[in-house]
C-alpha cells in the first residue's frame, strides 16, 4: 500500500515542491499557501505524525531539524530582521498535515500575538 502522507510524498518526489534545502535527514520547501512574504516548512524525512510522537531517542534529529531551520531562515534572508517558527500539534494546535513540520514565517512584522 502506498504511503498516504502528503509530506512523505514530497520527500519521495511524488508531489512537487519548491525546495529550499535538503540533506539526508531534513527537507525545506516553500509553503503552498504563504501567510507571509517568507513562509517555509522544514520537515524531517522520517515520518512522525506530530510533535506528540517524538521520543527521547529522537533528540539528535530534532536538534538537527531546529538548527537547519535557523540555517534556512538565514538562507531566505530573514535572520537579521527576525522570523517566527511554529509547530502546530493536533486539533487544537491547528495541525492540518500530520507529518511534523516547522513553519518559518518572516519578511514582515508579525506582531506579538502567538494565538489569534
Ligand atoms: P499545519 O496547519 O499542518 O501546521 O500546516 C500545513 C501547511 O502545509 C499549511 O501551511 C499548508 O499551506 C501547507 N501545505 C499543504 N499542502 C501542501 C502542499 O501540497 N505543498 C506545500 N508546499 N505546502 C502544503
Ligand atoms: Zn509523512
Amino acid at each position: 500500500m502506498s504511503n498516504p502522507c502528503l509530506f512523505c510524498k514530497i520527500v519521495a518526489g511524488e508531489i512537487p515542491a519548491k525546495k529550499i534545502y535538503e540533506d539526508e535527514q531534513v527537507l525545506a520547501f516553500h509553503d503552498i499557501h504563504p501567510q507571509a512574504p517568507v513562509h517555509a516548512l522544514i520537515i524531517p524525512k522520517h515520518h512522525w505524525a506530530s510533535l506528540d510522537d517524538v521520543a527521547p531517542r529522537d533528540r539528535p534529529l530534532l536538534g538537527h531539524l531546529l538548527e537547519r531551520t535557523a540555517h534556512v531562515a538565514r538562507e531566505l534572508g530573514v535572520a537579521d530582521t527576525g522570523y517566527r517558527t511554529l509547530i502546530n500539534t493536533k486539533a487544537h494546535g491547528g495541525q492540518e498535515v500530520f507529518h511534523i513540520h516547522v513553519h518559518v514565517l518572516g519578511g514582515r512584522p508579525l506582531g506579538r500575538m502567538v494565538a489569534p
